[in-house]
């Protein structure tokens, strides 16, 4: 049972936070700060809070732009509290069983739940002879859980002393092995392999390459199960915004950063893309930490974070995003549907190693109308359909690939779960990887910043307290632990942990 203690608005005079971007990190950090006594201002360029999370309205339809999978609900259950507020009673959250469908290219699917028995089901209909080692998988992850998301998780790897005290823990898990090694070492059918491994491409790691510690994302979606938020995911998002309003804190809308102002080593404020300039104590970055460092922050203040490095860096994959609505509902269609193609591992080499626009796809279809028809008009359905695809160094000119490969997705949706979609749709949009760099100023359009290799995590992964700048914060998908909601709402955690006492710095005043 959480503690509801609503924190006392910040005084008039107390020391000011400036918070660039309103995604999920953004908002749970000026949450916790809010209620530590901070003054805080969120700057937010677009015209709406979320970013990732962002809620486009089109001809009756609520489409959720990103996030859709929702798990470890108690990290938002704990910022209610700060603002004490009950999580449970202001937001309907749905369990979902199965938790998703995962469909392969011979029309064969596996149900994914956090049901035992069910999943024993599921793999011994598969390949029986693989039943032991969905128990053995299972402990294995729930270790990583346990280790790497409980206890590392919102622990700032501030210095190289916390690196080394994470160490043993890293070592007790086996952290060099890749996340696909790992369940191999446990499933012997390739359709297992595939659907107890593709769980870290949500966020952004290819899991031929990324460490096996990601298997607490399967740990994870079955202790604390995966949820609908009724209303959509833009709910969370504006749920949070309005605890930020009672806590006194402030969220201004069109307010583009386009510095980090810097005096003496040490950050001072901000100025806008209109000229004005903001002044704060301390600014925290929720916005791409590549790109924060590459074009807000000046290179002569860079030691760590140089453009070089940056450049160099491993960014995650793209998406390309359709959103559409139909005039029918396809009821056969479950609310997650993962829509596999023909190649797993050439297709995850083409994204992430070779940067090359494959000619095959991987799709994710979300139906959340299968559980919240108020989405869309009556009797319509809302979807979206995203495909991983390489970030904008593949050399794409998605002005004219768009469409094509719009069209493609289009017809493998025709041939496999969406018979004659072409008649019934009727809005219809789409995100690609130039959206992702121009709306969202992420670096290359990677969609989940840095990838999560072993080599990119932790101390190697942007800090949450700034290398480079005194003063200046890191919070979200760029920084320690990475993107995923749950991996943002513990960056606002870890961030905590390294950010000064408000009252320190009026002492200092
Ligand atoms: C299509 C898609 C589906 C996903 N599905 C899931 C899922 O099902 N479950 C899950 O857990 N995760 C999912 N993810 C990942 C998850 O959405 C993200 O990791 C997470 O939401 C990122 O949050 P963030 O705090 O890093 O901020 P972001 O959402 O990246 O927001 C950053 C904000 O900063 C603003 N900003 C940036 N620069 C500036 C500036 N200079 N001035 C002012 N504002 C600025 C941006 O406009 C943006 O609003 C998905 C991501 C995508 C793209």
């Amino acid at each position: 049972m959480l503690m509801r203690t609503r924190a006392a608005p910040a005084a008039a005079n107390a020391p000011h936070a400036v918070v660039i971007g309103s995604g999920f990190g953004g908002l749970a950090a000026a949450v916790r700060m809010a209620a530590r006594g901070w003054r805080v201002t969120v700057l937010e360029r677009l015209d709406a809070p979320g970013g990732r999370a962002y809620v486009h309205h089109r001809e009756g339809h609520v489409f959720d732009a990103g996030p859709t999978i929702v798990t470890v609900p108690h990290l938002f259950e704990e910022l209610w509290a700060l603002a004490g507020r009950d999580f449970r009673a202001e937001v309907d959250l749905r369990a979902l069983d199965p938790f998703y469908r995962i469909r392969f290219a011979d029309g064969d699917h596996f149900d994914y739940s956090g049901d035992p028995e069910r999943m024993r089901a599921e793999v011994r209909r598969v390949c029986a002879a693989d039943l032991p080692g969905l128990e053995r998988f299972m402990a294995e992850a729930d270790h990583c859980c346990k280790l790497g998301f409980e206890a590392l998780g919102a622990q700032a790897f501030d210095r190289v002393g916390d690196l080394l005290a994470a160490a043993p823990a890293i070592v007790r898990m086996r952290g060099w092995r890749s996340l696909h090694s790992m369940v191999a070492g446990h499933f012997s059918h390739p359709k297992l392999r595939t659907a107890m491994s593709l769980q870290s491409l949500l966020i952004g790691g290819n899991p031929f390459s990324v460490t096996c510690i990601y298997s607490l994302i399967n740990a994870l979606e079955r202790r604390w199960g995966v949820h609908w938020a009724m209303g959509g995911t833009g709910t969370l998002v504006r749920g949070l915004a309005s605890l930020l309003d009672d806590l006194g804190g402030t969220l201004r809308l069109g307010a583009d950063v386009q510095r980090i102002e810097v005096e003496g080593g040490r950050a001072t404020g901000v100025t806008l893309a209109s000229g004005e300039r903001i002044a704060a104590d301390v600014v925290v970055s929720n916005g791409d930490a590549s790109w924060t460092y590459r074009h807000l922050v000046d290179a002569r203040h860079r030691r760590h974070w140089t453009d070089r490095r940056i450049e160099h860096g491993h960014h995650s994959m793209s998406l390309f995003v359709w959103y559409f609505g139909t005039t029918k509902r396809y009821e056969e269609v479950p609310h997650h549907t993962m829509l596999l193609g023909p190649r797993y591992r050439g297709l995850l080499d083409d994204i992430f190693r070779r940067h090359r626009l494959a000619d095959d796809f991987s799709l994710y279809l979300h139906r959340p109308t299968a559980t919240d028809p108020a989405l869309a008009p009556a009797g319509h359905d809302t979807f979206y359909v995203l495909s991983p695809v390489p970030h904008l160094g593949s050399g794409t000119d998605w002005a004219t690939e768009s469409e094509r490969y719009r069209q493609a997705v289009q017809k493998a949706l025709e041939a496999t779960l969406l018979p004659e979609l072409g008649r019934h749709v009727t809005v219809s949009f789409v995100t690609t990887p130039v959206d992702f760099q121009q709306r969202l100023l992420a670096y290359r359009g990677a969609a989940f910043g840095l990838e999560p290799l072993l080599r990119q995590s932790a101390w190697f992964r942007p800090h949450n307290r700034s290398e480079d700048v005194e003063g200046l914060f890191m919070v979200g998908a760029g920084t320690h632990p990475g993107a995923g909601v749950p991996g943002v709402l513990m960056s606002a955690k870890a961030l905590e942990t390294v950010l000064p006492e408000p009252a320190a710095l009026e002492a200092r005043r």
